[in-house]
């Protein structure tokens, strides 16, 4: 089974995701109004769970009420996504804060896992997520250190990696040393990144590379990846 951990869904045409029928993707929201769409499309679309909530990048105009619309559409979504603090953007991180901090709240009121988005934050998203003491986390297109990523792992969380590893050293390294029990994949899809466009078709060469970066079979990879999708977003 291949199984997408990110992914804006609600980004592709529909004569795209025809293309995708088969593949189990967690669908990630940026604001409110993606939220409904997601949770609409995870009606109609097989294999699809809907994350509800507000990016990092749009939380500077959030209003209260864009929170009560989240929370209202919390118990028929998955989980809470894509939602985070970014450290490239300081000039909003008390908005970007308080928003999270928001939707974490959400995520333990209705035990719902999150799917996180901690760029240049990590260590600070880390403490926020165990401060608030959610089930389930995955932390996507993990760029930090080695040493969080073990700890991230030690407290049986998770981190996806991207099909852009193809492209980028650094995370493909990642991708060869992380605990397997913490491991996804993702594609972050519909999204351009260097020359690459991203879709969850990229998820089956990604296997293929983390497999052959691992030195271990295609076959017992997919299926570690597959348990530890469902173990992370559909419970344990
Ligand atoms: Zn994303």
């Amino acid at each position: 089974m291949i199984a997408d951990a990110h992914c804006h869904l609600v980004g592709f045409s529909e004569e795209e995701l025809v293309g995708l029928e088969g593949i189990l993707i967690a669908a990630v929201s940026e604001d409110v109004q993606d939220s409904r769409r997601t949770l609409e499309l995870a009606r109609r679309r097989r294999g699809t769970l809907a994350f509800v909530g507000i990016h990092p990048w749009r939380a500077a105009d959030v209003q209260e009420e864009d929170l009560r619309a989240v929370e209202s559409l919390v118990p028929d979504a998955a989980g809470l996504g894509e939602i985070g603090i970014d450290g490239d953007h300081l000039e909003t991180m008390s908005m970007q804060l308080e928003v999270f901090r928001r939707q974490l709240r959400l995520a333990r009121e209705y035990d719902k896992p999150v799917n996180l988005h901690c760029l240049r934050a990590w260590e600070e998203c880390l403490d926020l997520v165990l401060r608030h003491d959610v089930r389930s986390a995955v932390f996507h297109w993990y760029t930090g250190p080695r040493d969080l990523a073990e700890r991230i792992s030690g407290y049986g969380f998770y981190i996806s990696i991207n099909a852009a590893a193809k492209v980028q050293r650094r995370h493909a390294e990642l991708a060869a040393s992380i605990p397997m029990r913490s491991l996804l994949v993702e594609s972050d899809g519909p999204y351009e990144y260097r020359g690459l466009r991203l879709t969850p078709l990229m998820i089956p060469g990604l296997l293929d590379l983390i497999s052959e970066l691992r030195g271990i079979s295609r076959e017992s990879l997919e299926h570690a990846v597959a348990e530890n999708f469902h173990d992370a977003f559909l419970g344990r």
